[in-house]
């Protein structure tokens, strides 16, 4: 991989923020995006602009081919068995919340359970309280060890035949944990449960087959690969969608309407109510292209080894606590320097161009069990250097000396 080359692809990385060349840190939040997609995204709209799926027109057919064809390259991306089991969503909330309106409220009663993560994002765990509530079902917690890892026997011991969902992030957002989902979709099925994965974070790194998973339902958001903000996407097997109703209403996803009632089509499209996000979708299907002309292995190598780097570089700075496992992670470190407090460490740093996160990441619960109010996060992607890193590090050193303690 030449990440040189790549870097020349972003435009935003060639600027200077603060007097200082950008460092951007902050892709585990949203990447930046390759000349490719915003060129896709403007050419659509100099060339292809129409409505979709009921145009006549020549403008008409071209948008309804550009956004059905992004369907199509989501569909290879993740391996889907059709692309009729991808509904084109905001991102990994919608579609979580879509999962957790449609299906789960639909099958969840009194002494059903839920079994979700205490590392989930927000997004993976409200929606899931919220069926609770309205059902009477329990939500039920993974035992997570020291360094936030699921074990399968843990799975073992709390998936039952009570569970009728498992909802769980593919990669934590905070610790940098990739979970055994393949395993673990195979007890929820064992116990005859559905298995939702929240993909926000491996979806941009690593190769996702969806059929070797056996996941019934899997999300991510455009944003956090490369794509524009506002799509993302729900696969959802075929035949489970289809048992679903609509949440949204309106045009494009009825059947049939008369006065007092109506049908609806058939997934994907029961679910994609209203003119679609057309542009987004051409947008997210170039940077399909993308990270496939790259290649996910070659992506998901380099971000790992820019974390393990990371992980050597900062551990070893005294008074910085690195929060999740060791140095096999994805591409995050979520960290605290003593005394300091997180958005003082992030001030700091972007005073020297870099951009890292601080904040409880819509992760308060895991903050909780983490004994912090918050934390300061870097996240790396394809065009991130180790040269990157070590200003990173040596910044990191002279925030400590800046808040008046001395590093060994
Ligand atoms: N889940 C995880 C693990 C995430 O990291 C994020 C984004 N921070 C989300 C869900 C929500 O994604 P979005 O805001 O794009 O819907």
């Amino acid at each position: 991989m030449n990440i040189h080359a790549i870097r020349e692809q972003f435009p935003i990385l060639h600027q200077e923020v603060n007097g200082h060349p950008l460092v951007y840190l902050d892709s585990a939040a949203s990447s930046q995006k390759p000349r490719s997609v915003i060129d896709a995204v403007k050419r659509y709209y100099e060339l292809d602009h129409a409505n979709v799926h009921r145009g006549v027109h020549t403008l008409g057919s071209r948008a309804t081919d550009a956004y059905e064809g992004a369907r199509e390259k989501v569909a290879k991306f993740l391996n889907a068995f059709t692309p009729e089991e991808i509904v084109f969503t905001r991102g990994t909330t919608t579609a979580l919340n879509l999962v957790a309106s449609s299906y789960a409220r639909s099958v969840c009663g009194e002494g059903d359970e839920i079994v979700i993560s205490k590392m989930e994002h927000h997004a993976n765990l409200i929606p899931w309280q919220q069926v609770a509530k309205a059902t009477g079902a329990t939500l039920k917690f993974f035992p997570m060890g020291e360094d936030g890892r699921i074990t399968v026997e843990d799975a073992e011991r709390t998936i039952t035949s009570n569970t009728k969902v498992v909802s769980i992030t593919h990669v934590s957002n905070v610790l940098g944990v990739v979970n055994p989902v393949k395993e673990i979709a195979a007890i929820a099925h064992r116990n005859g449960a559905v298995m939702v994965v929240d993909g926000a974070q491996s979806v941009p790194h690593m190769r996702v087959d969806v059929q070797d998973i056996d996941a019934d339902f899997y999300t991510f958001s455009g944003h956090k690969m490369c794509g524009p903000t506002g799509i993302g996407a729900l696969y959802g097997k075929k035949s489970l969608l289809n048992g679903m109703e609509p949440i949204e209403f309106g045009g494009e996803m009825i059947d049939f309407v008369d006065l007092h009632d109506a049908t609806w089509k058939e997934a994907p499209y029961r679910f994609e109510g209203g003119t679609p996000m057309i542009a987004g979708a051409v947008g997210l299907g170039a940077a399909v292209d993308f990270l496939q002309d790259i290649g996910m292995d070659n992506i998901d190598r380099h971000v790992k080894q820019l974390s393990a780097y990371a992980y050597d570089k900062l551990s070893v700075l005294e008074g910085l606590r690195i929060y999740g496992p060791g140095r096999d992670r994805a591409g995050l470190i979520t960290f605290n320097l003593e005394d300091v407090h997180p958005h003082d460490v992030a001030t700091v740093l972007d005073s020297k161009g870099i951009a890292i996160r601080a904040g409880h990441h819509c992760c308060q619960p895991l903050m909780r069990l983490l004994n912090v109010s918050a934390t300061a996060r870097a996240s790396f992607y394809i065009y991130n250097t180790e040269d990157e890193i070590d200003l990173l590090a040596d910044a990191l050193l002279q925030t400590k000396e800046f808040f008046g303690h001395a590093i060994g």
